[in-house]
């Protein structure tokens, strides 16, 4: 029979480490299954102006560097795979990571949310070839080069921000006739000479054979058409929670968002609890996944000090 933790997290953003700071600190020795891709979203950022403390800013795989560091100060350990099964429907729960099982008395879920695609034809064939989810990763083959930015959302303006440093011109390609993007960073790519914004336009196919070659677009106010040659598409349209695995064995929303209860980080399974981007559907920030990873941490200690003394 394998070692029964008393506390498994899920995930490695700013809900994860932080409950790992939490249960740490609580002399749970929490087990954390980071992924094979540690620091969530915040690893793709660049610079993170909003997180506080950070007073001249932090780029974002410094400060999830520093929270893995934290956690592991205080007694979690992070293991470095990805978890692809859980089975929650009895007491000691189970995880599997490939053919291995481990098993805990109470879980804490963070694995956050992904990229969204468009579904448009040439967009899965081109993934990688031109077509990018993470401007701070890819920025740099960019450079004197001609791009798309999809989105009107902050992530879309703080990729083509991050693309003018390298391309020549950066278009961002909005379907309405405003930015989602709060007010300072809106303001930002309306002043960048090198960004221009097509207000009203969807993207309708990528094409290219082994290569983004260009693209054809639609204004969905006049319904003209039209096609633009670009060497790089950047998919910028916002997340969608990574709760494949939990399916069947918790109760999620319509959207895929792990359902808790009011005023607590309860599932809907007593003993499993959840925080970060994988709940929350409205603030999505940061600070407010790390809240919550501190908030779960705190409900699982004292459900397990109730229940198994
Ligand atoms: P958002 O959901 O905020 O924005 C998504 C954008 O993509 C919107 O403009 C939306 O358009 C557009 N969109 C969605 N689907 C499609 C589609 N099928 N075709 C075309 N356009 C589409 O996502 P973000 O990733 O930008 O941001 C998520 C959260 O993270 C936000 O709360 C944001 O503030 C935060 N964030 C903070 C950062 C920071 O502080 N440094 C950096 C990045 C993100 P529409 O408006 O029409 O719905």
């Amino acid at each position: 029979m394998s070692e029964v933790y008393k506390l498994i997290i899920i995930g490695s953003g700013p809900a994860g480490f932080t409950a790992g700071i939490y249960s740490g600190r609580a002399e749970l020795k929490p087990l954390l299954f980071a992924g094979e891709k540690q620091g969530g979203q915040l690893i793709n950022t660049a610079m993170v102006e909003n997180w506080p403390g950070a007073e001249k800013g932090i780029m974002g795989p410094e400060l999830m560097m520093q929270m893995r560091k934290q956690a592991e100060k205080f007694g979690a350990e992070v293991i470095d795979k990805k978890v692809s099964k859980v089975d929650f429907s009895k007491r000691p729960f189970k995880i599997w990571v490939g053919g291995e099982e481990f098993q805990a008395e109470a879980v804490i879920i963070a694995t956050g949310a992904e990229n969204r695609m468009l579904g448009v034809p040439g967009e899965k064939k081109l993934l990688g070839k031109g077509v990018a989810v993470c401007a701070v990763c890819d920025a740099p083959f960019y450079k004197n080069k001609k791009v798309l930015v999809i989105g009107g959302g902050d992530s879309a303006v703080e990729d083509a921000l991050v693309l003018t440093k390298y391309a020549d011109k950066v278009i961002m390609l909005v379907r309405k006739d405003v930015l989602r993007a709060s007010k300072i960073m809106a303001e930002k790519v309306k002043n960048n000479p090198k960004i221009e914004i097509l207000w009203n336009s969807e993207l309708k196919e990528i094409v290219g054979e082994n290569r983004v070659e260009k693209v054809r677009m639609v204004n969905n106010k006049t319904n003209e058409e039209k096609e633009l040659a670009v060497d790089g598409v950047f998919l910028a349209i916002g997340h969608k929670p990574s709760t494949e695995i939990f399916k069947g064995q918790l109760e999620l929303d319509e959207k895929g968002y792990v359902k808790t209860s009011e005023n607590t980080t309860m599932t809907s399974v007593e003993g499993i609890f959840a925080g970060g981007d994988v709940v929350d559907f409205k603030y999505k920030q940061a600070v407010t996944a790390a809240g919550m990873g501190c908030m779960a941490a705190l409900d699982a200690e004292k459900w397990l000090e109730k229940n198994y003394v």
